[in-house]
């Protein structure tokens, strides 16, 4: 993807080797259980978060001795020139397909483990988006896991992900992402809100295309992280088998398909993915 050119965003929090201290359970027992619901609906292992004691700090971590700068740079400009286009993708889109104002949404980079306005979360969570304060959450780390247990390197694959969280904003200031919670849980409603945030990912694929920057292999990089991530890889990968019931995200082919709806059309009515 060509990227360099592109405007920095201004909203990067970088908490970076800040420590987020240890998971105060007796604390935030409702902003956990909300956490808990958001990282189950991005995919990742709730039973994080009732760990009192931080992940062993040397797991995938991108940090120690004397390759981190380069490379956390590197990442840093990178995503500020994703966000960057993000923003200037949906301030346009937004509001002539939806009529809902854009407002810009703040990534948070951090190591380990942070704390949001929905709780604490490790990193062993993956990306997430908290509708409490509007903010996506990022450890770098992620991004090695991406390429080694996903199979899926390159940057457009790591974009593809920042953009499937920007989604996720995007259903919140749609007021889809509230009335799903409101319903509590359920799989079906669960499933429909993770592919129309690939969805969403597709449309600014589409505006990064028109844009001149998409590179030869960034949609089949694109395709391959969509494809990784669904449930029924995810459950193969750690459970072995696959329990359809459990889904939350959509099987790798629905999300692949999804995202290329996005993509084609660059519409965001073509994100339907509530019956
Ligand atoms: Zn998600």
């Amino acid at each position: 993807m060509r990227w360099r050119d592109q405007r920095q965003s201004d909203n990067i929090e970088d908490r970076r080797g800040m420590s987020g201290g240890r998971v105060a359970v007796g604390g935030g027992g409702l902003g956990i259980v909300i956490l808990a619901i958001a990282i189950y609906m991005c995919g990742g292992d709730p039973s994080q978060l009732l760990q009192t004691s931080p992940p062993p700090s040397d797991v995938q971590a991108p940090s120690t001795a004397s390759n981190r700068p380069a490379a956390a740079d590197e990442n840093r400009q990178f995503v500020g020139a994703i966000m960057g286009n993000l923003e200037d993708a949906w301030q346009q889109i937004l509001p002539q397909q939806s009529r809902v104002r854009f407002q810009k949404a703040n990534l948070v980079l951090f190591t380990g483990q942070v704390s949001s306005a929905c709780g604490y979360a490790s990193a062993a969570t993956g990306p997430f988006y908290c509708p409490g304060d509007s903010k996506l959450y990022l450890d770098f780390a992620f991004f090695n896991e991406l390429q080694r247990e996903f199979k899926a390197p390159g940057d457009f694959a790591q974009a593809y992900v920042i953009a499937h969280e920007y989604g996720h904003h995007i259903q919140n200031l749609t007021g889809i992402m509230d009335k799903v919670q409101r319903a509590g849980q359920n799989n079906q409603l669960s499933v429909a809100l993770e592919l129309q945030a690939d969805c969403y990912a597709g449309v600014w694929a589409n505006f990064a295309a028109k844009q001149g920057r998409l590179e030869t292999g960034d949609v089949e990089e694109a395709i391959r992280a969509a494809g990784a991530v669904g449930d029924d890889m995810i459950q193969k990968r750690t459970q072995g088998f696959v329990v359809p019931d459990s889904f939350t995200h959509g099987t790798a082919k629905q999300r692949v398909e999804y995202f290329a709806k996005g993509m084609q059309s660059g519409d965001m009515r073509q994100c339907q993915t509530f019956r």
